[in-house]
């Protein structure tokens, strides 16, 4: 167990990071961000800060020595590195990491635990397009094998002519079928380092562009009737994995079931409503996990909980500059990350509102 007062190494420097910081803190933990970019957002509320490269070893290890333990809040963390960081715990694992961020791996693990994600087809060079098509069928949605996120590094693909037009990356790819879902729920766990294990409510998603712009609980009977079999899947995926920390799994609800889309080894834009609408936030947990500490209640605190992300060039009228007509409407929990720039399709911050009876 970690005692209050010890340090918290975190990987990644964005919001994701600026929200562990901040549970930490409140848990009586020091957090210290390491981060390739200067103008870290959760740099701004940490003690210390390192900023220097993924593969600056020296650093690495430095920063190491600085921490108790060290956790991450990107998934593109590359892992060879981080041996440098040395016999400092790195939690959840760098196995996790490695997993998920290669959308084949991803597939494959989730397959061999008995998961079903949308029919796919490895697309290593130009030439293998033709016989992913064919295996696969029109329509579908190519994609980076690694480093996309929020729907980058993806082109949806119509038909077999369509496909010809495109010109395609140098990049190792993978070729899945365009799946036919009613809704995008997400299921996210946390295991302790004792295995204890505990879920939140799911969210229904709605992501516009291939960017998450709503999340909302509880979701629909329809979800709710899928999430037995999710959850068996994300919490066979935490135990093959030994996780320790909060781990979630997207899914396509769809009539023939849940259809696995990935998973994402860190807390997640889709749980950011259990900051007011849980007994325990999926960043206090994921502090409280990776100390050691047991887990707190999981639980709905509220009969409803809506979480909109505010996102930079937005149509949907929650564009970042109207935070304050947001703040007027006191059901509103507003959480801006404190970024400069607003840039369209930035996640800038997300508003939460509960509604209790
Ligand atoms: P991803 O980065 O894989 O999570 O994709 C971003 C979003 O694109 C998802 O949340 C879906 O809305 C959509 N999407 C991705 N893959 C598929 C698919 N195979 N079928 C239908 N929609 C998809």
């Amino acid at each position: 167990m970690i005692p209050p007062g010890e340090t918290i190494g975190i990987l990644g420097g964005g919001q994701l990071g600026r929200m562990l910081a901040m549970a930490a803190a409140q848990l009586g933990y020091r957090a210290h961000v390491y981060a390739p970019e200067a103008d870290s957002i959760a740099a701004e509320v940490c003690g210390d800060f390192t900023c220097a490269g993924w593969y600056d070893g020296e650093a690495l290890a430095k920063f190491a020595k600085a921490c108790a333990v060290v956790t991450y809040e990107f998934e593109n963390v590359p892992v060879p590195p981080l041996a440098a960081l040395g016999a400092t715990a790195v939690l959840p694992g760098p196995n996790a990491l490695e997993i998920a961020q290669d959308r084949v791996s991803e597939k494959r693990f989730a397959e061999k635990l008995g998961g079903c994600p949308a029919k796919w087809a490895q697309v290593d060079g130009p030439g293998d397009l033709d016989v992913a098509l064919a295996a696969v069928g029109t329509p579908g949605i190519l994609k980076t094998r690694r480093d996309g996120y929020d729907g980058k590094g993806q082109w949806r693909i119509a038909s077999d002519d369509e496909a010809k037009a495109l010109e395609l990356p140098s990049k190792p790819l993978v070729y899945e079928a365009l799946v036919d879902f009613a809704c995008e729920f997400s299921v996210i766990v946390v295991r302790g380092a004792d295995g204890d294990v505990r879920f939140w409510d799911s969210a229904q998603n709605v992501h516009k562009g291939g960017i998450l712009a709503h999340s909302a609980v509880p979701a629909s009977a329809l979800v709710l009737a899928q999430l037995g079999e999710a959850r068996d899947l994300a919490a066979k995926a935490a135990a093959a994995l030994d996780y320790v920390g909060v781990l979630t799994l997207e899914f396509f609800a769809t009539a023939q079931g849940p259809v696995f889309n990935e998973m994402a080894p860190r807390v997640h834009n889709s749980g950011h409503w259990t900051i007011e609408g849980a007994v325990t936030s999926q960043f206090e947990n994921h502090i409280r996990a990776i100390c050691g500490l047991p887990l707190g209640d999981t639980a709905l605190a509220a009969k409803r909980v809506e979480m909109r992300n505010v996102i930079g060039g937005d149509d949907t009228g929650w564009a970042a500059e109207d935070w304050a007509a947001i703040l007027g409407d006191p059901a509103n929990h507003l959480h801006l990350y404190g970024k400069a720039a607003v840039r369209p399709g930035r996640k800038m911050g997300h508003v939460t509102r509960l509604t209790l009876s």
